[in-house]
């Protein structure tokens, strides 16, 4: 059983040093549990926070445990009434090539799923991300102006797509040309700028003309710093995530800009909360899936996945995910299908 432990905890970005490459023998099972063989592990942004010991909503990775994360794997052998050899399962296997479990938060995905990595993205954690922060938070209505940058990823691309059918102008702001052009020419945004440019905050500017009445916000930095000016009266910015931020050692050099912000709040009546997606809204997944299945289904949803195979990849495929080297929703092939 190979498996990815945290050695250490990353001053700034995570490398390969941070962890521990173990091999261990297959684990057994006893009555009432099941055996896992991870097929995909998923990397999302929030494996930065849980390497590291600062407060969180959710408890750090002890060092020497193996890292968390989302997995797509099959059943090996089963011992529990609910599961028989060969079952797909979605589960918290982490990063590891097997994983045993007591069956508690296993979703099962059936015999013969069709695209079953889907589960780690738009179908299920970062879509329904999107749908529960968009629509509860963001409260889109036609006509309206959104922005969401990440906007190659599976929470960015499915805020846009879903800001679409819901008759929204959508702006995305995506890390390269290539991004901005998939994002533009297979998603269906109305315009994608690229961040690293020297006028960004001009460009977002021409192509707000009308303002922004949503902006989900996915990275903060200066993104978030572009947005604040042209925020419209009564806007609504669900805050789901600053990776921009998540590799900072300290908060960022003056002057304070937080008399800004609190100002544009009071002066454009407009609303800011953040989300922790199981946490608030757990009780709405079955909702979220069948509507998504629905969309996906009918076209109406697109989505990329950056498929790298080999679990000995996954920290460095971390590191360059908040970087945004990744280009979709990254998962790693750990074992066959
Ligand atoms: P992505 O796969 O889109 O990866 C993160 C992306 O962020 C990178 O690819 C990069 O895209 C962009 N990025 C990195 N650094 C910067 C920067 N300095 N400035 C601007 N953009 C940057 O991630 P996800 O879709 O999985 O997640 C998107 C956000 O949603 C994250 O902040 C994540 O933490 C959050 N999230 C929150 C949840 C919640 O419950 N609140 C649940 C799930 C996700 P590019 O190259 O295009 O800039």
């Amino acid at each position: 059983n190979r498996q990815w432990q945290l050695a250490s905890r990353p001053h700034g970005e995570p490398s390969q040093d941070n962890f521990n490459w173990v091999e261990q023998s297959v684990p057994s099972i006893t009555q009432g549990q099941v055996l896992l063989r991870t097929v995909y592990l998923s990397l999302d942004p929030y494996m930065r926070g849980r390497m590291s010991d600062a407060e969180s909503y959710a408890q750090p990775v002890a060092l020497g445990q193996v890292m968390v994360g989302g997995t797509v794997s099959r059943v090996v052998e089963s011992l529990h009434p609910d599961f028989t050899a060969g079952d797909w399962v979605l589960s918290y296997g982490g990063w590891q090539d097997y994983a045993v479990s007591d069956g508690t938060g296993l979703v099962a995905l059936g015999h013969d799923p069709k695209q079953p990595s889907y589960a780690l993205g738009v179908a299920g954690m970062p879509g329904f991300t999107a749908y529960m922060g968009l629509t509860d938070i963001g409260q889109p209505k036609a006509g309206e102006t959104l922005v969401v940058a990440a906007a190659s990823g599976p929470v960015g691309s499915t805020v846009g797509q879903i800001g679409k059918l819901k008759g929204c102008r959508v702006v995305g702001v995506a890390g390269s040309e290539e991004k901005c052009r998939y994002v533009t020419e297979q998603l269906g945004f109305d315009v994608c700028l690229d961040h690293h440019q020297d006028d960004f905050a001009e460009q977002l500017a021409k192509a707000c003309p009308n303002g922004i009445d949503i902006y989900f916000e996915n990275v903060g930095g200066k993104v978030f710093d572009a947005v604040l000016p042209l925020l419209n009266t009564s806007a609504r910015i669900p805050v789901c995530g600053l990776v921009s931020q998540y590799n900072a050692t300290q908060l960022p050099e003056g002057p304070d800009r937080l008399s800004l912000l609190a100002g544009t709040l009071l002066k454009k009546r407009a609303r800011m909360q953040g989300f922790i997606i199981f946490d608030d809204y757990g009780s709405h997944f079955g909702t979220f899936s069948q509507q998504m299945k629905q969309w996906l289904a009918e076209g109406k949803i697109h989505y990329k996945e950056q498929l790298v195979d080999g679990l000995e990849n996954a920290p460095k495929m971390l590191a360059a995910l908040l970087q945004g080297q990744n280009f979709g929703k990254v998962v790693i092939q750990v074992g066959p299908n």
